[in-house]
């Protein structure tokens, strides 16, 4: 702004966000991909609206909900999702390393549903413990038992002001469902249920005597609450994808290079995702774990353990390049040689 000679937020008026919008799409200084623009503009609303109420800036500065629109560029779903999913190999060296190092605690927990199995953060919050199937039960319908995971919408649990738990999933055939577990995951999670180890122990499953506010007793649990906030599982993915925790080493991007220059330390685990740029959001993880399952088996089974349609996931998730398909044709080709 000052470039273009505002000096003071009284001089701005309602075409100012889009006058702005504009100049950075003719600069070549800036990113100007559509999703960092609607960023960029959201943040700066949010000054004006807090300049405005205290009477710094014009009423008129902010935009109202129908300008809002105009001046926002559109993205595509595809393009909101496809910015910077986890990269796989990332996210089997933090799955190695969890293994070894907090093997049964919750975070490792946390870590298999949201990379090993693409799952939501609404679909783990809403595991309840008895949903862990990892022992065959006396009666089972099915013709051989294998451990699993059961994931039912519950959207009416919560009563008329409550949302409940829902999977969030607009496809009903792909919302309920039973999503098998490796052996060494089941494995993993009945640890973590029944004992937690030495090194795991801490944040191992709390038992509470009361149940959560649906009165059932969630999977997750933490120290103060009978089932995970969203929140913990967001706080997690980004501690858990930050160099600094996986590879016990001062990670070397930007944002933690800088704050270690300001600070004279790390940033405190729970802070890392506001400064380090290697951290990702459970949906960034999830966007790489469906990569990397679309690696190991066809879209149609795919689907099923992400909770996702196959063309969804063929449009929106897959992030293989020419290669990586090739490898997938001549990987299925070689099975069949072996045969
Ligand atoms: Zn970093």
């Amino acid at each position: 702004m000052e470039v273009n000679g505002v000096t003071s937020l009284a001089e701005l008026d309602s075409s100012s966000l889009a006058q702005h919008d504009s100049w950075i799409v003719g600069s070549d200084e800036y990113h100007k991909k559509p999703i960092s623009r609607r960023e960029h503009l959201k943040r700066l609303r949010r000054v004006l609206k807090y300049a405005s109420a205290r009477d710094w800036a014009p009423e008129s500065a902010v935009p109202t909900d129908d300008d809002w629109q105009q001046v926002l560029p559109s993205v595509s779903r595809s393009e909101e999702i496809r910015d910077d999913p986890l990269e796989t190999e990332r996210g089997e060296q933090i799955t190695r390393w969890l293994a070894a190092e907090k093997p049964c605690s919750r975070d490792h927990v946390i870590w298999l549903l949201l990379f090993e199995y693409g799952l939501r953060v609404s679909a783990i919050r809403a595991i309840d413990l008895n949903d862990a199937v990892l022992s065959e039960p006396e009666e089972f319908p099915g013709s051989e038992f294998h451990p699993h995971i059961r994931l039912r919408d519950r959207p009416g649990l919560g009563g008329e002001y409550d949302a409940g738990l829902p999977l969030k999933n607009t496809n009903p055939e792909y919302a309920d469902r039973l999503v098998p577990l490796y052996l060494r995951h089941a494995e993993a999670i009945r640890e973590y249920i029944f004992t937690g180890t030495p090194s795991g122990a801490e944040s191992s499953r709390k038992e509470f005597d009361v149940t959560d506010s649906h009165d059932r007793v969630g999977l997750l649990t933490t120290e103060q609450s009978p089932r995970v906030p969203g929140r913990t599982i967001r706080e997690r993915s980004h501690h858990l994808t930050c160099p600094t925790t996986y590879r016990e080493e001062p990670c070397d991007c930007d944002g933690c290079e800088a704050y270690r220059a300001e600070n004279g330390r790390d940033p405190y685990p729970s802070k890392r995702g506001a400064h380090c740029e290697r951290t990702r959001s459970p949906h960034q993880v999830r966007h790489g774990s469906a990569t990397k399952l679309l690696d190991q088996m066809g879209p149609e089974r795919v689907a099923r353990i992400v909770g996702t349609a196959p063309d969804t996931l063929r449009e929106v998730y897959d992030r293989a390049d020419e290669y990586r398909q090739m490898e997938r044709v001549a990987d299925a080709m070689t099975n069949r040689e072996e045969e």
